[in-house]
């Protein structure tokens, strides 16, 4: 066995939750940035995972159907124990405290409010190059479908890209939300740092740091 494939060493297990919507491109991006990708359909399919990517898709169906499974709750627990998150569209819309239009399921742990839909009929889909500084110097190309927005975001919160002067891109802590899609233009940053944040979590766990203290 690699050390590569050995439990504990190497490739970080970065979930997908899996229940509805884009999740395939994720899975496939995760991989090229070396981290191994894991299907998230049930709560079992949660443990050992070092971070996990809430994908684009249909928001309230994507949260009913988590809930039903009692995905959501579990997720939540992961959530408040640390747990790093990259959440996009739709994903981004479940990680937030709450949306404009009302009540839906959502998984909360970020500090924001964000609209649905937000961009209106003629700009549903577009694609731009966007600023996003935190990012490093080269824009993103980010593709926004049926996108949100941030409409309010909390003072932990740091927004990091705006469009039409409204949030589309923010993070808080080891919670990254894009409104766009960075696993369908090859943008490998935001998936990046979540990979990076994965590995710290790894290795600030207390089993590896024992290891650590016992390697030297
Ligand atoms: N419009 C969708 C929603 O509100 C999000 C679209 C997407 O994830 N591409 O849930």
């Amino acid at each position: 066995m690699s050390e590569a494939a050995t439990p504990g060493f190497g490739r970080p297990r970065i979930g997908v939750l899996s229940v509805q919507g884009a999740f395939a491109e994720h899975a496939d991006l995760l991989t090229r940035v070396g981290a191994e990708p894991v299907d998230v359909r049930s709560p079992g399919d949660l443990e050992g995972l070092d971070a996990i990517v809430l994908p684009g898709g249909e928001s309230t169906t994507l949260g009913l159907v988590a809930h039903e499974s009692g995905l959501l709750d579990a997720l939540r627990d992961l959530l408040a124990g640390g747990l790093p998150a990259l959440g996009t569209c739709a994903g981004m819309i479940v990680l937030a405290r709450e949306t404009t239009g009302g009540a839906q399921p959502l998984l909360g742990g970020m500090d924001i409010v964000v609209r649905r839909n937000a961009f209106g009929r003629q700009r549903n889909s577009f694609e731009t190059g966007l600023a996003v500084p935190a990012m490093g110097a080269e824009p993103v190309d980010a593709v926004f479908i049926r996108a949100p927005w941030i409409e309010r975001a909390g003072a932990g919160v740091e927004v990091l890209a705006q469009y039409a002067g409204h949030g589309v891109a923010a993070r808080q802590g080891d919670l990254m939300v894009t409104a766009f899609h960075p696993e369908l233009s090859g943008e490998r940053r935001f998936h990046e740092w979540l990979v990076t944040r994965a590995r710290e979590r790894r290795e600030g766990a207390p089993e590896r740091r024992q290891d650590r203290v016992r390697a030297q």
